[in-house]
């Protein structure tokens, strides 16, 4: 069965042949069709589900003009930038569309379509690493954004240094053990901050010289003390929040005991694939154990094996 995870899989062209056309991106700017959404303090602008984006000729109504922004592509209705708001353009866009609000993509991007929940995490994800990188990490020079806002360079002349948008690689992984009878069970832990009850995959960041199937094998050894092997790639989805990209796997345990290192984990235990259905959602009001978040890979890893079990 093909999944589309959360996030991912936006239909529109990313155009990455325009980001250097510095004409073409002149010319797009004066398009009637082209249009502008706003990224403030990390957060998107959404009105019900939907996100919102304004032409030209609508922003110029309000006084807002927004000549340039990040090129993030086109779609079948033309041209789409984001920009980056001060108070007072956040304040002008809000009128522009009664309920309007700016709000974190995480929490209702599960909520929105597919498409353009990738579309917001995109917006965000450039707008988080351009703020992030306003001056030149090597000599201190400031930094000036090129090519669309894909490439921060510094403006001192004998350094020039190009940076390029960054995602930092976090595995993520659903550990199975299968007793001497066949009967399968997975490793889920939480953490203290979650809320009551949700337990969800074990995961943690890739570090430097260090292959995914590696990090996998660390991150379970050092968060739940057991052992993998088998390690399985799965799927990957993008986790804007603010620059991450989560890589799925699935492994098989070579032992059982768990040891918890308390400084990351509160519990983990082993469920068995009878448990897991009788799980509440992420949400529910109701004490007991729940399920992660429906837009999470961790979510779609739980239920892809499970689904795996029925055959
Ligand atoms: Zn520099």
């Amino acid at each position: 069965v093909a999944h589309t995870l959360h996030y991912a899989g936006g239909q529109w062209d990313r155009a990455d042949r325009i980001r250097r056309d510095t004409d073409e991106l002149q010319r797009l700017w004066q398009s009637p069709d082209t249009r502008w959404l706003p990224v403030f303090k990390a957060n998107n602008l959404i009105a019900g589900n939907a996100a919102v984006m304004r032409t030209r000729a609508e922003l110029e109504q309000t006084g807002l003009s927004h000549d340039g922004g990040t090129f993030l592509g086109l779609d079948n209705k033309g041209a789409l930038f984001s920009v980056e708001c001060d108070e007072q353009q956040a304040h002008a866009w809000r009128k522009l569309q009664v309920g309007s609000e700016f709000v974190d993509l995480r929490a209702v991007g599960s909520s929105m379509s597919t498409d353009e929940a990738c579309l917001l995490g995109y917006a965000r994800a450039l707008s988080h690493w351009q703020t992030q990188n306003r001056y030149c990490g090597v000599c201190g020079g400031l930094n000036t954004l090129t090519a669309g806002g894909h490439v921060t360079q510094c403006s001192n002349v004998d350094c020039q240094r190009q940076v390029f948008p960054r995602t930092d690689p976090a595995v993520i992984m659903l550990v199975e053990r299968i007793d001497a009878q066949g009967q399968r069970s997975c490793l889920l832990g939480r953490t203290a901050s979650w809320p009551e009850g949700v337990y969800s995959t074990l995961a943690g960041f890739v570090e430097p010289g260090e292959s995914l199937e590696d990090a996998v094998v660390r991150e379970v050894a050092e968060e739940a003390g057991i052992a993998v092997r088998d390690v399985r790639y799965c799927a990957s989805q993008p986790w804007p929040f603010p620059q991450s990209i989560m890589l799925g796997f699935v492994a098989t345990a070579v032992d059982d005991d768990i040891v918890i290192d308390t400084h990351e984990l509160e519990d983990a235990r082993w469920f068995s694939e009878s448990e897991l259905p009788l799980f509440g959602d992420w949400g529910d009001q109701a004490p007991g154990f729940k399920l992660p978040r429906t837009d999470s890979i961790a979510r779609f890893l739980i239920d892809s094996w499970l689904a795996d079990a029925k055959g």
